[in-house]
Formats: structure tokens, C-alpha cells, sequence
């Protein structure tokens, strides 16, 4: 890509053949702009030009396109909108990136590898040991790099199965039954991008109350003499 001292605009201009008035710039191949950028002074537009040509009829150029917009008055109107719009936006940024709560759509589906230290926290939140937690909660696979030893159960065996540690509530929502003890495969989950967000759950947190916490069934029997 080719970079443009702005200072020198009127040679780009001159040097690439490109107008420097909006008015003049044929704005059919803008339809395939890769970037928009703006500065105080200049808008700059990167752009796939299609040139038909009889022995080549698909040639796309790369072009560029910079104009000093600052002492023209509508385009100033104009910039100052899309920076009023994209302050707006920004201010929605934290309601559009997070997860509606009790959604736990990615602990089904989902697979989190779980490294040594994520199995021994585990077993330090389940007061178990660390050979428990992996015969118990653990597919048992380790990596070429060592780092991972396995990842974690569903309570069956197909891929949309949820993960062993996902509990319900009584308002039909999901919630991590581990949470403070979940491996880091979950904690670096991001919403932003997600497509499984379950769209039908209200985003009000005051109406969802998480249920108890995952407990591990024990085997033996209870203090009333009952197997567990
Ligand atoms: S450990 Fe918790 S957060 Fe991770 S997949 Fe299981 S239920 Fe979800
Ligand atoms: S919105 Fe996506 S990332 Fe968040 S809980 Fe739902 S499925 Fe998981």
C-alpha cells in the first residue's frame, strides 16, 4: 500500500490522477472500500478499483483517495455526525457485549481444555483431590505441548451435551456450578462474536437468582443409613 504525505496532497493528486473534490471522484468503485480513515484535516478512503480492460476483464486495482475536508463546511457537518454516531454506539458498547445472564449456551457444545493447574483448582473448590477431579470430571487426553491434560466432562456423550458442572435454576436460566473454580478455557470466553446468545432471556439481572452450587455425589452412604 502506498503512503501519502498528506502535506503533499496536491502532487498525490496530480502524480495518481485522482480528484481532490468529492464532486469529481466517480464513486462507483467505492462500493468495495477496505478502509475509511479520518484525521482532523483529511478523510482518506482505500478502495478496489475494477478496470475493464479487453484482455483482462476482472483487473482490480488498489486505490486510495484522500481529501482535505476541514475547510468544507458540509464534510465537516458530515464527519462531525459520524463521530456524534460513533460516541453513541460506544456508549451501548458494554450492554452489546454481554452475555444475558443465565444464557450458558456455550457450556453446551462447547469442549474447555483444562490445564494441571485448572484440574488442581478444581479439586481445591471441591475439597477432592486431584486424581478424583480427573477420573471424575475429566476426558483424560494430554497435548504434545504438556500444557493441557484433558478437557472437561458432559453429562453425555454427544457434542451438544452440557458440561458436567452447568447447573439450572428454577427460572429455566444456567448457571457455572464452579464458577470461582471454572478453568480458564471459560474464563477467556468472550461474548463479542457470539452466535449461540440465547436471544429469548431478558438482560434485567435482578430477576435471575442463581441456585446452589455444584456438589460432587458422594458414595457411601447418608447419616440415615441410605445409599447415596
Ligand atoms: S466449567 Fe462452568 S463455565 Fe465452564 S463449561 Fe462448565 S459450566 Fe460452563
Ligand atoms: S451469550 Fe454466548 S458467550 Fe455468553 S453465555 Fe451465551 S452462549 Fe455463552
Amino acid at each position: 500500500m502506498e503512503t501519502i504525505d498528506l502535506t503533499k496532497l496536491r502532487n498525490y493528486a496530480r502524480r495518481t490522477g485522482q480528484p481532490t473534490h468529492p464532486e469529481m471522484l466517480d464513486a462507483r468503485p467505492l462500493e468495495h472500500v477496505n478502509k475509511i480513515e479520518i484525521d482532523e484535516e483529511h478523510v482518506t478512503f482505500e478502495f478496489d478499483e475494477r478496470t475493464t480492460r479487453y484482455y483482462n476483464l476482472n483487473e482490480i486495482v488498489h486505490r486510495e483517495w484522500t481529501y482535505k475536508y476541514n475547510d468544507d463546511p458540509e464534510f465537516v457537518a458530515a464527519i462531525g455526525k459520524v463521530i456524534d454516531l460513533a460516541r453513541k454506539h460506544l456508549k451501548d458498547l458494554p450492554e452489546n457485549v454481554a452475555c444475558p445472564p443465565g444464557c450458558a449456551q456455550c457450556c453446551s457444545g462447547y469442549e474447555p481444555f483444562v490445564s494441571r493447574s485448572d484440574v488442581e483448582r478444581i479439586a481445591k473448590h471441591l475439597h477432592m483431590s486431584y486424581d478424583e477431579v480427573m477420573r471424575r470430571y475429566v476426558n483424560e487426553r494430554s497435548s504434545a505441548d504438556g500444557f493441557h491434560v484433558g478437557w472437561l466432562r458432559k453429562i453425555g456423550d454427544d457434542i451438544s451435551d452440557q458440561c458436567v458442572f452447568l447447573m439450572g435454576s428454577k427460572s429455566g436460566r444456567h448457571y457455572c456450578g464452579i464458577y470461582e473454580g471454572r478453568p480458564h478455557d471459560c474464563r477467556d470466553f468472550t461474548p463479542i462474536g457470539c452466535n449461540d446468545v440465547d436471544e429469548s432471556l431478558p438482560r434485567a439481572t435482578s430477576k435471575f437468582k442463581i441456585g446452589p452450587a455444584f456438589m460432587p455425589k458422594r458414595r457411601g452412604r447418608n447419616p440415615n443409613g441410605k445409599r447415596l
